[in-house]
């Protein structure tokens, strides 16, 4: 996962897991990604149920745990990633009843009324009980995850978590997040500062708009769109003053609802440009590309109002990332109320991505802030992500998992 990248050391040795294409096509095209994606982000699309995806689910846990089991010193910690891997703290435990097991899910957990969906929610909370520490992004998630443990596995609700088969499960919320000290080392350097003035200077006299996002329906992509569109036909601005620079990184194409939304999006910055556009200046400009972490930086150094728009977010690192390379303590950001970030980031303008008129003004609020309200928001969400950085994180889990 791109999230624990920062952990990846020269000692690290990885242990290839072989999975063929079709297990893979029911395993992780689907019921990870069609089934507990869109389940675990509030149902913004309808999850799939099919039952021959849960075999290679099942199937694909087993051999992880398996590898894992073969692999652990006696007396370990396993450690235990995301909604791919449900299963397989319960099938380590069955086995190394020695080891000690953490799991931690990246993604939002819902609450009862949408997770009982799930045809295979028992056998889900079972599996992710085997864990000794089970970790969510937010507080919200970890009391939803308690209340689903006690209604469907059987648990009983105890302090810090519950108790589950005569043992206790430690049940916290642990946000992630960035190394802060590597963005801003990158911020800092020279070519950084370069590629910034040469954005600057191609954009012209404009406020920019930034957003950076996974091509996924869960990021509020197209919504940012239309109310951008709002905010050139119905507020005082026009192209003249403001532009809109869109990344998106292609992701899950073979999933229809993904190649569904990239046609909204693609329709959108085409009306947006054929309405407000002029030779050689567009209103929007759209990337679909997976960027460098310099071209990345440079980019959110750009960003005078930086968009984090998700319907559902786990926590949105970009967020995080946007603040940790502002090391010129300028720019505003709106972020949805819908993340895990907003817990953390008070300081950022919050927004409810539903609420179109209150999208279109807190964008012009966003472009009309004066520099030193600028700079007083962002130093304390610089002092929030500095010490509360990716580092912090992993201790704070493994600590826990020790203890
Ligand atoms: N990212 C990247 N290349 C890009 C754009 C983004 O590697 O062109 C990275 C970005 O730096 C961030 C991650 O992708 O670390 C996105 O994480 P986030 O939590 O915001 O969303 P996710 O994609 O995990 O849902």
């Amino acid at each position: 996962s791109r999230n624990i990248e920062p952990f990846v050391h020269e000692s690290v040795r990885n242990i290839p897991v072989a999975i063929t294409k079709e297990e893979l096509e029911g395993y992780y095209e689907g019921f990870s990604n069609r089934t507990l994606w869109p389940l675990y982000h509030d149902v913004i699309r309808p999850p799939t149920y099919h039952r021959h995806w849960w075999r290679p689910y099942e199937q694909i846990n087993r051999r992880f745990a398996d590898a894992v089991c073969q692999e652990v010193a006696q007396g370990g910690t396993v450690w235990v990633h995301d909604y791919q891997l449900h299963l397989v703290p319960g099938l380590v435990r069955a086995q190394r009843p020695d080891v000690r097991i953490g799991f931690f899910l990246h993604i939002p957990l819902p609450g009862r009324g949408i997770f009982a969906q799930l045809p295979w929610r028992e056998q889900i909370l079972r599996g992710t009980l085997g864990a000794d520490v089970v970790g969510f992004q937010t507080r919200s998630n970890a009391r939803n995850f308690v209340d689903l443990a006690c209604w469907y596995a059987g648990a009983r609700q105890a302090t810090g978590g519950v108790s589950f088969e005569g043992r206790r499960v430690e049940i916290d919320a642990f946000p992630i997040s960035v190394d802060f000290d590597r963005f801003e080392r990158i911020a800092r350097s020279p070519g950084v500062a370069d590629r910034v003035r040469e954005f600057r200077s191609r954009l012209g006299d404009r406020k920019i708009m930034v957003g950076v996002d996974r091509l996924d329906y869960t990021k509020g992509i197209d919504i940012r769109m239309l109310a951008f569109q709002e905010l050139l036909s119905s507020s005082g601005f026009s192209a003249e003053d403001v532009v809109m620079i869109q990344s998106a990184v292609p992701t899950r194409e073979v999933v229809t609802e993904y190649a569904d939304l990239r046609s909204t999006v693609e329709e959108l910055v085409g009306q947006i440009n054929g309405d407000f556009g002029s030779v050689g200046r567009v209103a929007v400009q759209y990337m679909r590309q997976n960027l460098s972490p310099a071209e990345l930086v440079a980019l959110y150094l750009t960003a005078d109002v930086m968009l984090v728009t998700p319907l559902r977010d786990g926590m949105n690192l970009v967020a995080k990332e946007y603040v940790a390379s502002r090391v010129d303590q300028l720019g505003t950001m709106l972020l949805s109320e819908f993340t895990g970030a907003s817990t953390e980031l008070g300081q950022a303008l919050i927004v409810n991505p539903h609420d179109r008129d209150g999208l279109v003004a807190a964008m012009e609020r966003a472009i009309r802030m004066d520099p030193a309200e600028q700079r007083r928001r962002m130093r304390s969400m610089r002092r929030t992500v500095k010490t509360h950085d990716v580092h912090a994180w992993a201790r704070k889990m493994l600590d826990r998992m020790q203890r």
